[in-house]
Parts: structure tokens; sequence; C-alpha cells
């Protein structure tokens, strides 16, 4: 996905770096290419750093989905440009969806980063450090080292969106839908289960397109199908999903595939017909529902999650109430809230952005304090039941009680007493003894 850009300015470069560290922020799509940026460039002889103070080269991978992170991301680089006049050898690049198609301004705006690469084009990033001899070639270096992949991790199956809701930034930073074919996503499942992974969650911002721009069109339950089969792999995710273009192939695959696990994130953003029509989303609160009640229908014991902007333009306290009312049918075991802000470029930008702060973010903690409700009840049920956990790593929970920290099928957060041998990477059976809304607490039966 390599898109010509023109060349960044100024240059430093006396000295070539040997260390990096690639700083994260954003969705799961970010995590999983700041995997392979790594990768790359440790495969190229680059060591790298856990803190982003001891790096020669930077590299940071942005998100402007939401004003919160791009605040972080303006933090950083504010950082960088303060330590770059004290060390003018330091490099930075960036990707992620702060990169604008044409980096022209953005080098004008930002000059202390002295590479851009839009978010996919990492082999544009390469050839970029390449030409100014930076890097050495591939060959040359040392061959990639091979790392140990974590327990649950991503793969990308798909980049850029078509759908253009009127609020999002998505589309204009990661450009159309591209699918991977199967056998290259599946080549992929193989190496990471082999260094380790039992868990894969397949990415694509509108993963229900996948296979569509093919040259021999697919799906993605054929997708699905392929990934099912590959030895090792004990659960299999995918997100993000979207009400108007899930379809019952893929509901069915879920509920047939072995490895497919019970969890399903289809974010609703409102429950308010009206809102639903400006933001561009394309379905009603009635197809909402009824999906829902067709995949809880077909998936038993299924986990359904979801995520909702309040304070869009023009939403009325009442179109609100929708929203909680629509909530309170469907009994969501996750809800990721976002007070709605203007994206600069889209189209709800150029609207009237009327839902004061203060009433935006007393409706998240109002939405908040309803779901908390919810994930007390829905997870109380669990209570005295057995259910299987993946175990991802340990992790000391509370002060000096070290704990293994793994998840249910449904994505549930389970902490287990630390006794006996390893279990990192091993699906055991456990009884839930405490629940709380975030997280449930167990012992191996
Ligand atoms: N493809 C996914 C979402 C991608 S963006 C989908 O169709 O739902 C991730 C989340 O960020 C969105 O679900 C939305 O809740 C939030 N988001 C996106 N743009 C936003 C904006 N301008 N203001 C606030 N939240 C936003
Ligand atoms: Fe953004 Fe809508 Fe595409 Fe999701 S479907 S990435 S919200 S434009």
């Amino acid at each position: 996905m390599a898109t010509p850009q023109p060349e960044p300015l100024g240059l430093p470069r006396a000295a070539t770096p040997r260390t990096f560290h690639v700083w994260t922020i954003g969705c799961q799509m970010n995590t999983a290419e700041s995997v392979a940026i790594t990768a790359a460039l440790q495969g190229r002889g680059l060591t790298p750093v856990p803190a982003l103070e001891q790096a020669e080269l930077v590299v940071l991978n942005s998100c402007t989905v939401r004003e919160s992170a791009e605040q972080r991301v303006q933090g950083t680089l504010g950082n960088l440009a303060h330590r770059k006049r004290e060390d003018p050898d330091l490099m930075v690049a960036l990707t992620g969806c702060s990169v604008e198609p044409d980096t022209a301004a953005m080098e004008q705006r930002l000059p202390m980063v002295d590479f851009f690469f839009r978010p996919g084009a990492l082999d544009h990033f390469l050839a970029q450090l390449e030409a100014h001899e930076v890097l050495s070639a591939p060959g040359s270096a040392n061959p990639a080292v091979g790392y140990a992949s974590p327990i649950s991790t991503y793969v990308p199956v798909m980049q850029g969106c078509n759908k253009f809701c009127t609020y999002c930034i998505v589309p204009y930073r990661r450009g159309r839908e591209v699918s991977r074919p199967i056998d290259e996503v599946v080549a992929d499942v193989r190496m990471m289960t082999r260094r380790g992974a039992r868990e894969i969650t397949l990415l694509g911002q509108i993963i229900d397109h996948y296979g569509r721009d093919l040259p021999v069109k697919s799906h993605l339950a054929a997708l699905m199908e392929a990934v099912d089969g590959v030895e090792g792999l004990e659960r299999l995710r995918f997100m993000t999903s979207h009400p108007r273009d899930m379809d019952e192939r893929l509901i069915e695959a879920v509920a047939r595939l072995p490895k497919a696990v019970e969890t399903i994130h289809l974010p609703v953003q409102s429950g308010d017909d009206v809102a639903l029509r400006r933001m561009r989303r394309q379905y009603t609160v009635e197809r909402y529902l009824g999906l829902v009640e067709k995949i809880r229908a077909t998936i038993p014991g299924v986990a359904v999650t979801t995520d909702i902007i309040v304070g869009f333009c023009g939403e009325t306290e009442e179109q609100f109430q929708h929203t909680l009312d629509l909530m309170d049918a469907v009994q969501f075991d996750v809800v990721h809230v976002a007070c709605y802000s203007p994206r600069h470029g889209t189209v709800s930008a150029s609207w009237d952005d009327d839902v004061p702060q203060e009433e935006k973010e007393e409706r998240r903690r109002r939405l908040e304090r309803q779901q908390e409700e919810t994930q007390t009840r829905i997870n109380a049920r669990l209570l005295d039941t057995t259910v299987e956990v993946l175990v991802e790593d340990s992790q000391s929970h509370r002060q000096d009680v070290p704990q293994w920290r793994g998840r249910t099928r449904t994505n549930k957060l389970v902490f287990l007493p630390r006794e006996g041998a390893n279990l990192i990477g091993r699906t055991v059976p456990v009884r839930i003894t405490k629940t709380s809304p975030w997280a449930l607490q167990g012992v191996i039966v």
C-alpha cells in the first residue's frame, strides 16, 4: 500500500540510529502495525528499547479518531521537539491516522518529524530509510529476529473503509478498502501460532466487507473457515462489524466453527434513528435490535459489545435517552463511549457542534453509570459457573499477590491464584468465585 509522498524536509544525519522505540496509541490496527514495524526494524539490525527517551529513532504510531488521542499525540510530539533541540541526531517518524494523505502541510507544521508514512505503508517507510542510508538494504543486515508472539494477538485482514460516516476521519486517513488474500492471512496466523499465539483477532475497520475487492471475491466466513484450520490456534475473534453489513453467513460461521468464540463487537453509535441518519450509519434501531436477536438466537451464550458516541451535533436530551433505552433493551457486555469531537475534514465538522462540553461529559457519565449496573448484573450471573479461560500472562493484581490473568471465550478478564505449573498459553476450566463489573476471580477445577 505504499503511496508516493513528497520527500521529508531537512533530514539530519551524521550518525545512524542503532536503537528505536515504537510509541503506539489508538485502535488494535495500530497495535498490530506497531508489531510489524518493530519486527521490520529489528530484522534490519536495530535494537528496540523499552523507553522512548532512550531511543535514537522514535516511531510514533498516532491516532486522531478521537480528540483525547490527538491530544496525547500532540503532547508526545512536543516533548520530542524539545529533546531534538538538545539532540539533533534524534530521528522521528510519524505514522497512523494523524498522517494526512498529502504531507506537505504537516512538514511545515511539524518540523520535528523526519519521516511521514501513511498507516499500512511500512514498505514505503523502510524504502525512505534506505534511500537516506539510515538503514541498509534487506539481506545485508541481521536476519529477522524470531520474537515470541503474545498469547493473544492481532492480524489485519484489510485496510481502509469506504463508509464515510459523517463524524469519522478513518476513510480519509486509511483510504479505501483493500483486503489481503486468504493465503496471506493464513500464513501470518501460522507464523504467529508457531511463535506461541493461541488466540487471534482478525482486524478490519469494516470487516464484514472483507473480500469484496479481491480479484476472486471472498467472504469473511470463508476466511474464518481457513484460519480455523490452523493447527495450534485455539481461539478466533474478529472486529469490527458494521450493523448494516453483518450477515447470516457470518453469524452462522461463528456458531459453527469450533475456534470462533462467542463475542461480537457491533458498534451502534446511537440509539436514535434521526441521529443515526445524520451519522450516515445506514441502519435503524429496529434493524440493529433484529440483528442482535438473530446473533443471540444463533450463537448461544454470545457476548455483544458496542461503541457509542454521546453529544453528536444536534443530539437532544430525548435522543440521548433513546440511546440509554437501547442499552437497556440490548444489555451489552461492554460499551466503549466517546464524547463527540469534530474531526477536521469530515462532513460533520462543518455542522454546529452544539452540545456543550459539560453536557457531553454529563451524558457520558450517565451512560457509564447505567452500563456499570448492567455489567454488574451480567457478570454476577457467572458466579459459581465453570468457564473456559485462556491464560495470557501473570500479574500482581493486588500488591504482592501474584495471579494468572486470562480471558473467557466472551472476552471477560479472569484472575486466578498463581500456584503450580506455568499456565501461560493454556486453556483451563475455571469456577468463578467472585465477580465485579470489570473482572472475575476464579479457581481451576
Ligand atoms: N469502524 C468502526 C469504528 C472505527 S472508529 C465502526 O464503524 O464503528 C472507533 C470509534 O471511535 C467509533 O466506534 C466511534 O465510537 C469513535 N469515534 C469515531 N469518530 C469519532 C468522533 N469524531 N468523535 C467521537 N468519537 C468518535
Ligand atoms: Fe469510520 Fe464509519 Fe468506516 Fe467505522 S464504518 S471506520 S465509523 S467511516
